[in-house]
């Protein structure tokens, strides 16, 4: 089968083909190896970018120190500092075109999506944090006899952002953007995957007048390059997003060196849709939450908790409603549902559906690939009938799957979804606020959404617990975590400090 003849533009120049971005010079890696991006829509390889070596990570590294030790961006005010990233801000804006082709093409997202979502955000990312650096304020503390104290808060140094696959361009920027108007510099290794927008943010933050050495990005394997970046003496701060798994191995790492980490790992939410719910609302938060992005988001909900009077009505609905959403071509701008970013995500979906089926799953709808121009497709699936230790129901499948299951109580509802491991997010869809207010402080999350779904906003903290990980991005909850506090206390007695 093939999709519609409407050939995606060319990449800007500076992805033909990517190379390292080190104390603010383009170089290739320092054996000159580079490997390819496939583009997840056809399967063809789109570009290559530099693999780079340990040399390469050294060099980046010590670039973000030199730069962070000069004091030619921490030195500066968070003032100054937020003119700067505001700059940025208007720079993403003006390369929306470029920047939402980029990772369309990159990551598979439909056009009108990368527009909307992943530019859109990753600009609100710039400009709320440029905001921040005006209220970099330290404080005066009270203290007893004849002292004066206060507390500075200052940069870590420098910061190793770490992302994955997914949304490349938005996790990048709410690493990037919080470290930079904190004072820090920054060593940024994007997926092996995805890592189209991280050089072209490198641009923009050049031409916004980011301090050479201050930002620097290393395009390569995780797995080679990693251990040496997390551990590196001359980093400061670990900020990962990723898999639970490579996250608990970063963690435990940087933990070894005394370094801080966050941890933005895994999700596997709920989504509790109560008889007394607005049937067409909880509908419209139902499908976007687990077919958006391909469901490759770590906040997807794909676990439906129907109260049991509405069980086989949603059903009934899904079954209808979901082969509809518009499937496939990722130029066109109505496509909601792009490919799986590659081809190892799409076997791993494939496999935990055909899992999920051995243990007793009924196929509401899809629970195939789709033989579709060569690119990675998956059907949207509905899968009902599930016990809780079904494997759909019990890890991360990261694809479009929804499994569907029925409840009696709120007390159930509560227990089924607080039971994974995962705490990233959840939803609650009813008419009954003084219910959704009860359920909501109940529930293991990070965050919970009241009828609707990724309610999200740069001011609005947003971070996991258990094995979602730890540490929040968004808000000034996430600048705190890129600033430490100095203490200075004079002695004010007679003749002291003369
Ligand atoms: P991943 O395999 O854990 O990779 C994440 C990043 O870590 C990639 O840049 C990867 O590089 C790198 N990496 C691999 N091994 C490493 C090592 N030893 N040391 C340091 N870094 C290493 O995750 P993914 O498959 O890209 O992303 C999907 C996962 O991310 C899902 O579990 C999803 O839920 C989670 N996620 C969480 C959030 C959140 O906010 N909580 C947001 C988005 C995604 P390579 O690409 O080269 O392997």
């Amino acid at each position: 089968m093939t999709i519609a003849d409407t050939a995606a533009p060319a990449l800007p120049d500076a992805l033909s083909p990517g190379r390292l971005f080190i104390g603010g010079a383009w170089r290739d890696a320092s054996d000159g190896a580079r490997t390819d991006v496939v583009a997840p829509a056809t399967g063809a390889v789109l570009t290559q970018v530099a693999k780079a070596t340990l040399a390469d990570v050294d060099a980046a590294v010590a670039a973000a120190r030199a730069a962070f030790d000069s004091g030619v961006w921490s030195g500066l005010s968070g003032r100054e500092r937020s003119r700067i990233l505001r700059k940025a801000h208007d720079l993403i804006r003006a390369h929306t075109e470029e920047l939402a082709q980029a990772e369309s093409q990159d990551v598979g997202k439909p056009i009108t999506l990368a527009r909307v979502v992943d530019v859109e955000h990753s600009a609100l990312q710039y400009e709320y944090a440029a905001s921040l650096g005006q209220h970099l304020d330290g404080s005066v503390r009270e203290t007893p006899g004849n002292t004066h104290a206060y507390v500075r808060r200052e940069p870590l140094g420098v910061v190793a952002a770490i992302t994955p696959f997914n949304f490349p361009l938005i996790l990048s920027s709410t690493k990037i953007a919080t470290a930079l108007i904190a004072g820090n510099t920054v060593v940024h290794k994007p997926a092996s995957d995805t890592p189209l927008s991280a050089l072209l943010i490198a641009e923009i933050l050049q031409e916004a007048g980011v301090p050479d050495g201050v930002f620097n990005v290393v395009t390569g394997s995780g797995a080679d390059l990693g251990d040496r970046l997390v551990t590196h003496p001359d980093v400061d701060k670990v900020a990962f997003t990723g898999s639970t798994e490579v996250g608990a191995h970063v963690a435990e790492l940087a933990g070894r060196a005394l370094r801080p980490v966050t941890a933005e790992l895994g999700g596997n939410a709920a989504n509790i849709v109560f008889a007394d719910a607005d049937l067409d609302q909880a509908i419209g938060a139902i499908i976007p939450a687990f077919v958006f992005n391909a469901g490759q988001f770590c906040m997807a909900g794909p676990r439906l908790l129907v109260e049991r009077p509405l069980y086989e009505t949603v059903l009934g609905i899904l079954e209808q409603a979901v082969p509809g959403v518009p499937f496939g071509d990722i130029t066109a701008p109505d496509t909601v549902i792009g490919p799986l970013a590659s081809q190892k995500q799409l076997d791993k979906v494939a496999d935990l559906v055909r899992q999920a089926t051995d243990a007793g799953a009924r196929v509401v709808t899809g629970g195939h690939p789709v033989d579709l121009d060569g690119g990675f497709f998956y059907a949207p699936t509905v899968l009902a009938d599930v016990e809780n230790d079904n494997p759909a129901v019990a890890q991360e499948v990261f694809g479009p799957v929804l499994t569907v299951q029925a409840f009696d109580t709120e007390e159930e509802a509560v227990a089924l979804a607080n039971s994974t491991p995962y705490g990233l997010a959840s939803g609650i869809q009813t008419t009954n606020l003084a219910k959704a207010h009860r359920v909501a402080a109940k529930l293991d999350a990070g965050i919970t959404w009241v009828n609707g779904w990724a309610l999200l906003d740069p001011s609005v903290p947003f971070g996991g617990v258990g094995q979602s990980g730890f540490g929040r991005e968004y808000g000034p909850e996430a600048l705190e975590s890129y600033l430490r506090t100095k203490s200075i206390v004079f002695n004010l007695d007679e003749g002291a400090g003369r």
